[in-house]
């Protein structure tokens, strides 16, 4: 796990409790979420947004595996956003990730009981299997998560589906079964339900 200094407070706080700021002024700064959450506080003059931090949830998959979730939350102007990423992830595109939008005013436990209600939905699915000849699609619906495949210069993506890196072309030979079938394809927020 790779840690890293707050630019702000000085604060040594692992990668995923970051965030990249750039302002005028400032430049390019890394910040802990605190000093994140307390200057975006300042600026939209949110002084009653109260700093919550929340200790990592475990709960387990469709197969029964049990993932350590730490969560996070983030100011964005009138918006507060919860996050909740797989604690194996933290550094390459992988892991399940879930986030809610809600009310930087609101109950952050209510909140936060919201998000876990949604990833529970979510981690009862399964969309892929393995088998003999590699993953393969369970049924004929597919959601995950578009990330960069993180190789130098290059401009494809992975995705990952059950918290699971899936390559590009991995990706092309799962849908081989369905030679001839139509498809559907549409983006959707980190934020919306799918
Ligand atoms: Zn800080």
């Amino acid at each position: 796990m790779s840690i890293i200094q707050c630019a702000a407070c000085g604060a040594i706080v692992p990668h995923y409790d970051t965030v990249n700021t750039v302002s005028e002024g400032h430049g390019d700064r890394l910040l802990c979420t605190a000093c994140f959450n307390r200057e975006m506080a300042h600026h939209t003059g949110l002084d009653d947004f109260g700093e919550v931090k929340f200790k990592p949830v475990h709960l387990s998959d469709a197969n029964g595996t049990v993932h350590e979730f730490h969560i996070r939350s983030l100011l964005f102007g009138d918006k507060l956003s919860l996050e909740a990423f797989d604690s194996t992830s933290e550094e390459e595109p992988s892991g399940y990730r879930f986030q809610i939008i809600g009310d930087p005013l609101s109950d952050q436990f209510v909140l936060l009981g919201k998000l876990i209600e949604k990833m529970r939905r979510l981690l009862a699915i399964a969309h892929v299997r393995d088998s003999d000849l590699g993953l393969q699609i369970v049924d004929e619906t597919v959601r995950g998560r578009i990330e960069w495949d993180g190789f130098e210069n290059s401009r494809r993506p992975c995705v990952v589906i059950d918290g699971r890196r899936v390559e590009w072309d991995e990706l092309g030979r799962m849908l081989m079964p369905f030679e001839g079938w139509q498809f559907k394809l549409e983006v959707r927020d980190p934020s919306d339900e799918i």
